[in-house]
């Protein structure tokens, strides 16, 4: 297969003067020639793919670089704001103990001990150490929700309790007579069991409830006259004798310092007085107990 006799030939002059000269090239030698350039290109354009390349990955490494410097900026930056939160949680905490204890609650549980740093579990690296105690910030924060919810209640009760049990004078005066024993004021000798206490003032002063409750009687009977009875639920009641006039009806929910009626003599009484009773499981018990409850 040697008869391939295709040959290019170049013809040229190196100078003005000289003769032309003229060389045959075979046209093998040509392509070979061609072909040798072609995979230079190649190579010369694969090199700078690769350097481009390289460019890119440097910038990449670069932004890299500098968004880890800000990640680790805003880590440390979270980790001392979490170290806060910490804290205040576990000042929360402690107010909270208090307050439950003020409430005569006990703790079902220990929030101090799941706040803690480095908390049950350990950690695997830093990363894992802040999301345990996410974690246990989270659980922390559940109980203290769900302990300030029973304070909350037994606050609410211990507030109904203090509006529903009798204080303070329920009418302006001086007291003519005491609770227990007396001589029958009415003569005739012999005592009774006075089972109040009688507040003496001018005919018409505005009585007024000494508690929240319900008034559960209004209106005559027999000694106590024009009498007002306000129920306060734990098994107190108060009553208010001799008026002379009554501005509540049964059913009515009244608010401690509510106008309830005017002082009279109706009933047996010889004179404007209010006779003022306190009943713990309809027992009569001394008011005077109660006048000063809650001032101090
Ligand atoms: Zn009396």
């Amino acid at each position: 297969m040697n008869d391939d006799k295709r040959f290019y030939t170049f013809v040229f002059a190196p100078t003005a003067k000289s003769p032309l000269r003229k060389f045959n090239v075979h046209h093998r030698v040509i392509y070979s020639v061609l072909a040798f350039a072609g995979v230079g290109m190649l190579t010369v354009l694969y090199g700078a793919y690769l350097i481009a390349q390289h460019a890119v990955v440097v910038a990449r490494l670069n932004l890299t670089q500098r968004e880890n410097r800000q990640l680790r900026e805003q880590n440390r930056e979270a980790a001392s704001r979490f170290d806060l939160l910490q804290t205040r949680l576990t000042a929360l905490d402690t107010t909270q103990r208090k307050l439950a204890e003020g409430s005569g609650l006990s703790r079902s549980t220990d929030i101090s001990r799941s706040v803690g740093r480095g908390g049950p579990g350990g950690a695997e690296g830093a990363g894992g150490e802040s999301l345990l105690n996410l974690d246990n910030i989270e659980i922390a924060t559940e109980a203290l929700e769900s302990e300030l919810q029973h304070i909350k209640v037994a606050f609410d009760k211990n507030q109904l309790r203090l509006a529903s049990t009798p204080t303070g004078w329920p009418v302006r005066g001086y007291i003519s007579d005491g609770f227990g024993n007396r001589r029958n004021p009415f003569g005739g000798g012999g005592s009774e069991m006075h089972s109040g206490l009688d507040i003496a003032t001018n005919h018409g002063t505005t009585i007024t409830a000494t508690a929240d409750g319900v008034i559960i009687f209004a209106g005559m009977y027999s000694g106590y006259g024009n009498v007002v009875v306000i129920d306060h639920g734990y098994g107190l009641t108060t009553r208010y004798g001799h008026m002379s006039s009554i501005d509540v009806s049964v059913g009515q929910h009244v608010t401690r310092g509510r106008k309830i009626g005017a002082v009279g003599s109706t009933g047996r009484s010889t004179a404007p007085h209010c006779h003022y009773e306190v009943r713990l499981h309809d027992r009569p018990v001394d008011p005077l107990n109660y006048l000063s409850i809650g001032r101090s």
